[in-house]
């Protein structure tokens, strides 16, 4: 699948339209979803341009994969959910259920979660 550059997060990425910001660096950037499911509910991009977790695994470099590995973890541990546990998730393609093409790990906590079903 190519790249849409009008997808809704590219156009956050490029200040096209706002979010309420939690973290940004040179590899990543971290806000809080427009809908949050839990007291928690932040979602982490990488700043290139993937689709998806394996477009990112397979065609990202080293830095970028381990500039956003590290910085999910820092945006938990400043989320403050991290002594109490946390759910991240990053649906995947049509089967997935993944509503935005560019690539986004959710981090939800702050609360006990439900248990996960199909
Ligand atoms: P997906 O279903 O692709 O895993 O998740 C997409 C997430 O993006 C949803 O949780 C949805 O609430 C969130 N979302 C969609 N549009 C926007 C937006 O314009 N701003 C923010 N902050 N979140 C959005």
């Amino acid at each position: 699948m190519a790249y849409d550059s009008e997808n809704i997060f590219a156009k956050i990425l490029r200040g096209d339209i706002p979010c309420n910001k939690f973290f940004e660096d040179d590899h990543v950037l971290a806000f809080h979803d427009i809908a949050p499911q839990a007291p928690t509910h932040i979602l982490v991009i990488p700043k290139g341009a993937y689709t998806s977790y394996d477009d990112f695994a397979m065609n990202a470099s080293d830095e970028e994969i381990l500039a956003f590995t590290r910085a999910i973890g820092k945006i938990a541990a400043a989320a403050g959910v991290v002594e109490d546990g946390y759910r991240l998730i990053s649906n995947t393609r049509e089967h997935g259920r993944q509503d935005v093409p560019h690539l986004h790990v959710h981090i939800i906590g702050g609360k006990k979660l439900g248990l996960m079903l199909p």
